[in-house]
């Protein structure tokens, strides 16, 4: 199994099919997503970023907190756009339930 390939029927997928918070296999149809890992990488570091630039704008008190919150979105894609490119995410099935990952299929 390598990164950006399809769970079921391995087939390649490109940067621009990748959808959030799932997409359809162009090969098999598949509902596949990008692994929960890789988003919670994402928007951890995303969350870092925006900090680091509020920080750096030298924002204070309330005004660092109104504008952090924000500010992580644009980030979160930024992140995503150049996190698909240098470091290709693994993908999985999508389940809509949520089932914590714990079903035996
Ligand atoms: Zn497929």
């Amino acid at each position: 199994m390598e990164p950006m390939q399809c769970p079921e029927c391995r087939r390649k997928a490109a940067i621009r099919e990748i959808q959030t918070p799932y997409f359809s296999c162009s090969g098999c149809a598949t509902k596949v997503t990008v692994s929960k890992r890789y988003i919670l990488a994402a928007k951890l570091l995303s969350t870092a970023i925006a900090f680091g630039i509020c920080y750096a704008a030298g924002l204070s008190g309330a005004i660092f907190l109104i504008c952090w919150g924000p500010a992580i979105f644009p980030v979160y894609f930024i992140v995503l756009g150049l996190g698909f490119k240098t470091v290709p995410p693994y993908l999985e099935r999508y389940s809509q339930d949520g089932s914590l990952g714990l079903d035996n299929g």
